[in-house]
């Protein structure tokens, strides 16, 4: 009988479920789908039906699942902004209890960005910086399949790189940080001050908008959507600068939801990034293939690792 492993992405609306065959090589799925995220008290419990609904009758060798916020080294949650109800949690171990395979917590970003570099866009490459433009806006460089989460667990967050110490306040505290420029949030409330000055939306219509939404008007020619993709791709130009400079990757993979529309923002930032280049090395900067799977790849590839390692 085939032996799998399961990536499980606990995202904060929605909780995907990816099974491959054990020994990952390629991002090609056993069975793969998506449930609504189990949420509150019984959350754990919920979540462990779904994956048995799920794996019926396979045999699987072993589980990761992500969490988007910190994990301390014996695997309990400190905190996490969208799954709050972790917190003081052993996920992995709670888990385990219920399923009878192993399953073992990961952070959510690295996990996405290393999918990318050894499944998705960074594939056959061995040293690849990623970018997740999302809500958010993290990264992280991922050498042989490795990535280096940094003498504090701190490393990888290019969004807060601050680029105007007088610009918008950032989520961090600081001003003017990348995020302020790029992040889909700060994106989409800039986008609602240009469609409210216009005047013909209504709250509900206003309060729907989001970062996408300023990608199709810009896409469609309008002035105001235009000129606030100019300044973010101008500001994603200038950190990837200060990123190339200082880690100098082989490869580029830029994903994330904004990652998913290159034509008006990888496109123009590639541009405005080599008009500024002076002793940079400009590797090739590409678009992420995996797309709203690469955070359960990236789980199914740590559990592969920890489901073929050999025992102590
Ligand atoms: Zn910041």
């Amino acid at each position: 009988m085939t032996d799998h492993v399961l990536g499980i992405d606990y995202g904060g609306s929605s909780t995907k479920l990816l099974l491959a065959a054990a020994g990952v090589r390629e991002a090609a799925p056993v069975a793969q789908t998506r449930v609504p995220t189990p949420r509150g008290a019984g959350a754990l419990e919920e979540l462990a039906a779904h994956v048995e609904t799920f794996v019926a009758g396979r045999s699987v060798r072993g589980a990761a699942v992500t969490v988007a916020g910190i994990v301390d080294d014996r695997g309990v949650v400190v905190t996490s902004s969208n799954l709050p109800w972790l917190a003081g949690l052993a996920i992995g171990d709670v888990l385990r209890a219920r399923l009878g395979f192993p399953v073992v917590p990961v952070h959510d970003g690295r996990a996405a960005a290393r999918a990318e570099a050894v499944l998705g866009a960074g594939r056959g490459h061995e040293d690849t910086y990623v970018v997740a433009l999302g809500t958010g806006v993290g990264s992280a460089h991922v050498v042989r399949g490795v990535v280096e989460p940094g003498a504090h667990n701190a490393a990888g967050e290019i969004g807060h790189i601050s680029q105007d110490e007088h610009g918008r306040l950032c989520s961090c505290r600081q001003r003017g940080c990348l995020e302020t420029f790029i992040g889909g949030a700060h994106l989409a409330r800039r986008w609602r001050e240009v469609v409210t000055a216009e005047g013909c939306a209504s709250p509900d219509e206003l309060a729907a908008l989001t970062a996408q939404d300023l990608v199709a008007a810009a896409r469609a020619g309008h002035p105001g959507a235009a000129a606030i993709v100019d300044e973010a791709t101008a500001a994603l130009a200038r950190g990837l600068l200060g990123m190339l400079a200082t880690v100098d990757p082989g490869r580029v993979v830029v994903g994330g939801g904004l990652g998913q529309a290159p034509d008006v923002i990888l496109e123009p930032t590639v541009a405005q990034l080599r008009a500024r280049a002076t002793f940079h090395q400009i590797p090739p900067i590409v678009p992420a293939t995996l797309g709203p799977w690469a955070g359960a790849w990236g789980a199914a590839l740590t559990a592969d690792e920890l489901a073929t390692a050999p025992l102590p």
